[in-house]
């Protein structure tokens, strides 16, 4: 898949990993996704699901853009024991908007750094870049375009157009009624759209102001924009395969193509 497009989950789930039996399927690791358009490799946010990244890389795949939705921890976690930044061979670039007055470096140095972690991101064999990320940016022949999201603290909405493909991710984003209109528009007809569902209906009502969605909500975002194919992600810890495999059809009834991600999932665009 070189030269084609594809978009790989390497983890679905959202606000802290979890292990066990119960989330064999859908995979107990957190935020991160490997995009690949017009043969350019693109990983978007750095959840525990980054350690999975090395063994899918191909041979000539070694510049690796990293980009960041925000930076909450189950967003990062991935980052300390990022085998791209602990061995030879590799250069990653991680593009961050500001948040918090910090930048990328500021937001990563949070989580990496005493008492948290032992070392800062300096201190790591092989260094990542960091730059902000800017409203529109060019890597090779892809495009990446951001929004701002509804979540505490503040999120990215990540656009990636190139060879004629476009994914849309929208982790940690309540879709409020303001924000809708220009949500459609920025997701409109999208090959693939990767958008937060964390909760049931019935779920909702205590964790409305928590930044995040009903996956009925994100099923009908992926409807009403046009998404040719939806991906529900950032699984609430609590919620076991069993549970989201039940909840399937409720996801169908509103998109005939609309899933819950599953880590270790290639789509093929
Ligand atoms: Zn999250
Ligand atoms: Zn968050």
């Amino acid at each position: 898949m070189k030269n084609g497009a594809s978009v790989t989950v390497l983890g679905a789930r959202g606000s802290v990993p979890v292990s066990g039996p119960d989330f064999m399927g859908y995979g107990g690791a957190t935020v991160c996704v490997l995009a690949r358009l017009a043969g350019q490799a693109v990983v978007l946010d750095a959840g525990t699901g980054l350690l999975e990244l090395p063994r899918l890389l191909e041979d000539e795949e070694r510049r690796i853009p990293l980009l960041l939705s925000h930076p909450h921890a189950d967003h990062l976690l991935g980052l300390p024991l990022c085998p791209l930044l602990l061995q030879p061979g590799f250069r990653v670039d991680i593009y961050a908007a500001r948040r918090h007055g910090l930048d990328a470096e500021g937001q990563v140095r949070a989580l990496l750094s005493p008492p948290l972690w032992p070392v800062g991101p300096h201190q790591l064999p092989f260094p990542p870049a960091f730059h902000d990320l800017p409203p529109r940016l060019e890597l090779g022949p892809v495009t990446v375009e951001s929004m701002e999201g509804v979540h505490p603290g503040g999120v990215s909405l990540l656009r990636l157009t190139g060879g004629g493909r476009r994914v849309v991710f929208v982790t940690d984003c309540t879709i409020t009624d303001s924000l809708l209109p220009a949500l459609k528009e920025f997701a409109r007809d999208c090959d693939l759209l990767l958008v937060d569902g964390q909760y049931s209906d019935d779920e909702w009502p205590t964790r409305a102001g928590f930044g995040h969605n009903t996956w009925t909500a994100a099923a009908r975002l992926g409807r009403d924009c046009g998404a040719k194919r939806v991906l529900v992600i950032h699984h609430d810890p609590a919620h076991t395969d069993c549970q989201l495999d039940a909840a399937a059809e409720e996801l169908r009834r509103i998109h005939p193509d609309c899933a819950f991600a599953r880590a270790g999932e290639e789509v093929l665009l």
